[in-house]
Parts: C-alpha cells; sequence; structure tokens
C-alpha cells in the first residue's frame, strides 16, 4: 500500500499568484507530499465577481509566468474551469490527493465557496487548510474594543499601529517537489482572456511587466527613488511619485506582508514611510469594510442615499467613459485609464466626483465601468473608493465637497504635463489654459490647433451650474430622510 504521504497535496491558486509568501504552498511543501499547482476558472455565475476585461489582460499574462515559474522547479500550472468544487472533487478523485490548501479570498461570495469546500473535503476525510496572507490582517480578528468592525478609517489605523506588527513575509521555496503525475490541464489560449479584434491592450504591455519578479522589482524601484518624498509628491499624476503596486496587489503577484516589511527601517522620513503605510492599510480597511458589509459593491453603506435621484443620462455617461466631457484633467484621466489600464489615484477621485456629483450618475455605473476598464480592479479598494467619493460610504467624504475640475487640475497638474500626454489635441495650448480651454482666447486657441466643439469637445456641463444641481439633489434626499 502506498505510504499516505505520496499521495498529493493540491496548491489551489487564486489572486496569490506567486511563489513568494505563499502561506498555502508553503504549508503544501512542508508536508511533504508531492505538490500540483492548480487555477480553476471559476464561472462567473459563482458569484466570485465578474472578470473585468483589462484584468483578464492582466490574468492571462500572470497566470504564464506563474506557470514558468513552477516549470522551471520542474513543475506546471494546472489549469481548469468549472465549478470549484466539482473540479477539486475530481481531481481528488484521479490523482488521490489527500490535502488540498489554499489563501483565503474575502469576496463574500467567494468565500461562502470556500467555506462550503473547507467543510465538504474535511468531512471526506481530506485535510483542507486555508491560509491567510492576501491582507495584513485578519478583518475578523481587527475590531473595535466592543468586537465591533471599524467603520472609521483613522481608528481603524490607530488599532493597526497597536496590532501586533504583520507577519514576515516566508520566502519562496528553492525547490518544490512535483506529483510524477501531472493532471491534465487546458490551454491557456483557450480561455480567451486577451483582447483580439480590436486588440485595445496594445499599450498595456508597454507599461506593465507581468510576473512577481518584476513585482519585486518595481518595489525595489520605489523604495530607492519615489518613495522619498512619497507625501507631497503622491498627488501629482504627471510625476512617477507612487509605488504602481496596485496591479500586483490585485492578483497576489506581491503580498502585503512583502511591501510592508520592505518598508521597515528605510533610512528615509518617516513622514513617507507611514504615509505610505496608511495607502496599504486603505487597502486593508476597504477589505475589512467588504468583509463586515458584503453588499459594499451595490448597495450604499448609508441608505439615505437610497432615494437619490440619480439621472443616469447615458449619452453622459458614454461622454465620460471616452473622456470627451471638455474637462482636461477629466478627459486624461479616463484616456489614461484607456490606454494603461490605470489611473492615477488624485485623478480616480476627480473623474468618480465629476461623475457622481456634475452629473448626477450612480456610483455604480462608475464603479462597474472601473471594474471592466482597471487591471487593478479589486472589489474591494473600488467599491469602498466609489462609495467614499459618492459620500454614501463609510467615512466618506461629505457629498457636499463636489470637486472643481479645473481647479483640481491646475492644482495637480500645474503645468499640464498629464493632460498634453493624455489628450495630444490640446498639447501645444499655453499652461495658463491648459485645464480651462473653453475660456481661452480665439488667438490662442488658433495658435495651439485648438478648434473647440472639433478637435476637443466644449464642456459637456457648466461646473458651477452642475454643483446647484448636485447640492440641491443632495438636500431634498436628507430632507427626506
Ligand atoms: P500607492 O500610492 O503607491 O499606494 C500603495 C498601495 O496602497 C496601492 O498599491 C494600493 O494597494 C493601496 N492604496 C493606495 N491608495 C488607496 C486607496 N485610496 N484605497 C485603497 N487602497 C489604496 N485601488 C485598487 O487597487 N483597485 C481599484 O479597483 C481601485 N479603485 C478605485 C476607485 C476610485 C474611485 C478611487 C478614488 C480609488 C480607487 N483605488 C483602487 C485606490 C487607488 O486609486 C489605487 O490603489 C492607487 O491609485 C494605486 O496606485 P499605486 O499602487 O501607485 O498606489
Amino acid at each position: 500500500m502506498a505510504d499516505d504521504t505520496e499521495k498529493p497535496v493540491i496548491v489551489w491558486f487564486r489572486k496569490d499568484l506567486r511563489l513568494d509568501d505563499n502561506h498555502a504552498l508553503n504549508a503544501a511543501c512542508q508536508s511533504g507530499r508531492p505538490v500540483i499547482g492548480l487555477y480553476i476558472r471559476e464561472p462567473e455565475t459563482a458569484g466570485t465577481g465578474p472578470l473585468g476585461a483589462a484584468q483578464a489582460w492582466w490574468l492571462h499574462h500572470s497566470l504564464e509566468r506563474l506557470d514558468s515559474s513552477i516549470t522551471a522547479l520542474g513543475g506546471r500550472l494546472v489549469l481548469t474551469s468549472g465549478n470549484a468544487f466539482e473540479v477539486l472533487s475530481n481531481l481528488i478523485e484521479s490523482t488521490g490527493a489527500r490535502m488540498v490548501v489554499w489563501n483565503r479570498r474575502y469576496e463574500p461570495a467567494g468565500m461562502a465557496i470556500d467555506l462550503r469546500i473547507l467543510r465538504e473535503l474535511q468531512r471526506r476525510q481530506v485535510d483542507a487548510r486555508d491560509f491567510g496572507g492576501q491582507l495584513l490582517h485578519e478583518p475578523s480578528k481587527l475590531l473595535t474594543k466592543a468586537g465591533q468592525p471599524y467603520r472609521v478609517y483613522t481608528p481603524f489605523w490607530r488599532a493597526f499601529e497597536s496590532a501586533p506588527e504583520p507577519h514576515r513575509p516566508l520566502d519562496a521555496p528553492s525547490s518544490i517537489k512535483f506529483a510524477a503525475h501531472q493532471p491534465r490541464s487546458e490551454h491557456l489560449s483557450s480561455w480567451k482572456l486577451l483582447p483580439v479584434k480590436p486588440d485595445w491592450a496594445g499599450e498595456f504591455a508597454e507599461v506593465w511587466e507581468p510576473g512577481e519578479e518584476a513585482a519585486r522589482a518595481k518595489l525595489d524601484d520605489f523604495l530607492d527613488g519615489a518613495m522619498q518624498g512619497y507625501k507631497e509628491q503622491r498627488d501629482f499624476p504627471a510625476k512617477q511619485a507612487t509605488s504602481m503596486l496596485s496591479p500586483y496587489l490585485a492578483l497576489g503577484l506581491i503580498s502585503p506582508a512583502r511591501i510592508w516589511e520592505a518598508t521597515r527601517g528605510l533610512p528615509l522620513s518617516p513622514d513617507d514611510i507611514i504615509h505610505f503605510r496608511k495607502e496599504l492599510v486603505w487597502r486593508e480597511f476597504s477589505y475589512h469594510l467588504l468583509y463586515h458589509f458584503p453588499k459594499l459593491p451595490y448597495c450604499n453603506w448609508n441608505d439615505r442615499f437610497d432615494g437619490f435621484s440619480w439621472q443616469n443620462d447615458a449619452k453622459q455617461f458614454r461622454l465620460w467613459t471616452r473622456g470627451q466631457t471638455g474637462y482636461p484633467i477629466v478627459d486624461a484621466g479616463m484616456r489614461q485609464l484607456w490606454r494603461h489600464g490605470f489611473m492615477h489615484n488624485r485623478v480616480r477621485m476627480i473623474v468618480a466626483s465629476f461623475l457622481v456629483k456634475d452629473l448626477l450618475i450612480d456610483w455604480r455605473r462608475g464603479e462597474g465601468w472601473f471594474r471592466d476598464t482597471l487591471i487593478d480592479a479589486d472589489p474591494a479598494s473600488n467599491a469602498a473608493s466609489w462609495q467614499w467619493v459618492a459620500g454614501s460610504g463609510a467615512d466618506a467624504a461629505p457629498f457636499f465637497r463636489i470637486f472643481n475640475p479645473v481647479l483640481q487640475g491646475e492644482k495637480f497638474d500645474p503645468d499640464g504635463a498629464y493632460v498634453r500626454e493624455f489628450v495630444p489635441e490640446l498639447a501645444k495650448l499655453e499652461s495658463k489654459y491648459i485645464h480651462r480651454p473653453f475660456e481661452a482666447p480665439a488667438s490662442v486657441l488658433e495658435k495651439a490647433g485648438v478648434r473647440l466643439g472639433e478637435t476637443y469637445p466644449e464642456p459637456m456641463v457648466d461646473h458651477a451650474t452642475a454643483r446647484d444641481g448636485a447640492l440641491k439633489a443632495y438636500n431634498a434626499t436628507k430632507a427626506a430622510a
């Protein structure tokens, strides 16, 4: 009879497409069992959230890189589509696996699937285990003194500061004992994750290098460079002043603990380090909210907004998505999204405010658009941030704080470098008018080759009028509550 420890362990990769600091993989290696690395493409109907088109591109390349890393160690990544429970059951049956391990996820539907699988496998005497690692602290554990979830960021951050330090990251295994007989794998190309006609992701590959090695290189570059001055510079979209790590975190090509650890003891201004850590903790806070308020992606956190009179004008929404609003900073952001599958954080706030407050379009429309177009689309950060901007969220910006897109542009992109890059038809416009081309004298426009309404749109709404309309709609909601 075969020794039980010769029966394989399945490592179920999900949003942890890395070998570094991977607790499930580490446990599998420690078990001494031969390893099968598995990625399951679950049906969207399983409620794990639809995969956006931009993130599908990123997933394709990230899986390819993970497979290469595993192949370099003598194994392969097995790809299978289907209901996770059925896939695992079949694989256990066909390989004789006696152990299944994975790292936890926190999307409500995914958690429900995992719990069912955990119970069912344990009932069948399969050693099924889940691990942390996607977050720095488990959302079920970091609670107020009264045992309640935090609803406000600042006390959450303080709790974080006084909690035990996050775990030290585990190094990637230098060798892995893989199962001699690897199950059949589907071909990644058959999943059709890449766009074909048209290939709108052409420029993505110039900006984003997939894989965990690239993630580590990005982190190192940031720590050696832009981390110094992060606090002051991070709001300026034309500067390379932030880490650009969110796409890597979104699919787990790097762990937050690895990033946290790298910022420990750096010989830099504590202000910059703390500020950067605080941003990482915004990600944690978003997951904390999603965990404790599973309806976060589709229900107003503050139900006073349930009666809000959204206008939801389809034509206006389309102009916003295309970057044709007539407000340069908004258009630059929306076009960066098309071209790079990414947008700078400050500009995300500006375009979101414009959609929700100037156009009175429901934040869920914007959340959905971002989900489809961001390679870093994240169920927690996206929903929490949209609700934050809309004013409907936990610890949200008050609704009456309405960004003026012209002043925001002038403050954070003073010479218009960001606008010039993404709105090339304005590239030659004098800096004085780069954020307000509609106020430029005809001679200035002519010199820059701008014909308003032809080469670049007139503003689709007047901001001052739109602002009044937003405040009226908000006051009506308040009065009705
Ligand atoms: P850095 O400034 O280098 O920050 C380091 C890390 O901290 C980021 O990688 C990210 O993981 C985290 N972080 C930073 N800011 C935030 C924030 N405001 N909220 C939560 N985490 C943060 N982030 C996503 O990862 N996915 C999303 O889908 C997403 N949608 C957003 C939608 C809106 C409307 C807004 C306003 C923000 C959204 N964000 C989202 C947050 C933020 O814009 C991005 O995380 C950030 O721009 C990523 O760039 P970076 O890695 O260079 O950030």
